[in-house]
């Protein structure tokens, strides 16, 4: 496998890990890195893998970029039992291999949080760990996001924890939490490994 492999997760669903990893995919493009972002599991709208597809310059059709997709807006695992569907650890982290063998970076956007069910036997850390990828853990910026983000760290395994990153997505508006979280971090996780994502107005991202 060629591609060095980075996988989003997020300490809750809607912070913002579609958004940086969109973000990043196109950054490492601009810098004349191929790079491509997937979302293997999805479920509800199908929004995520469109926004992927496009940062990466649509370089791969959507049924390989997001090659599973659930109707029902619940863990994926559920979603797609409700279509008598089965998504398999394997399954996933064979589609995973395939494509970064194509590319320099693979960009992997979990469903939900570290421990929303995927499939049958697996979730995000079960991917993180398959497939040694280096982590980032999404969170907004703002009073509690210590805490969560800490939390997820605890839940990963140390050699994982080890080499995992924190995107903190900013707030409209700074305040003394957003201000001061950064460092808090900083003194739990050690230095260079905290990011701070801009807010950007919705209409921005979807335009
Ligand atoms: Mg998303």
């Amino acid at each position: 496998m060629a591609a060095h492999l980075f996988f989003v997760t997020g300490t809750d669903t809607g912070v913002g890990k579609t958004v940086f990893t969109a973000l990043m995919t196109a950054h490492l493009r601009e810098h004349g890195i191929r790079a491509v972002a997937l979302k293997p599991v999805s479920s509800g709208s199908r929004r995520d893998g469109r926004i992927l597809r496009k940062a990466a310059g649509q370089v791969l059709p959507l049924e390989e970029v997001n090659p599973w997709h659930f109707r029902a807006p619940l863990a994926p695992r559920e979603a797609a039992r409700r279509e008598r569907q089965r998504v398999r650890l394997c399954q996933a982290l064979a589609h995973i291999r395939r494509v970064a063998e194509r590319f320099e970076v693979v960009l992997v956007e979990g469903a939900g949080g570290l421990l929303s069910p995927l499939g049958e036997d697996f979730d995000s850390r079960d991917l993180i760990v398959a497939l040694r990828a280096r982590t980032f853990v999404v969170c907004p910026n703002r009073l509690g996001a210590v805490n969560q983000t800490l939390l997820v760290f605890e839940a990963l395994p140390r050699a994982a924890a080890a080499r995992a990153s924190v995107v903190l997505v900013s707030p409209r508006r700074p305040d003394l939490a957003s201000r001061t979280n950064p460092k808090l971090l900083a003194e739990r996780l050690g230095p260079g490994r905290i990011w701070i994502m801009p807010w950007l107005a919705p209409k921005k991202l979807t335009a």
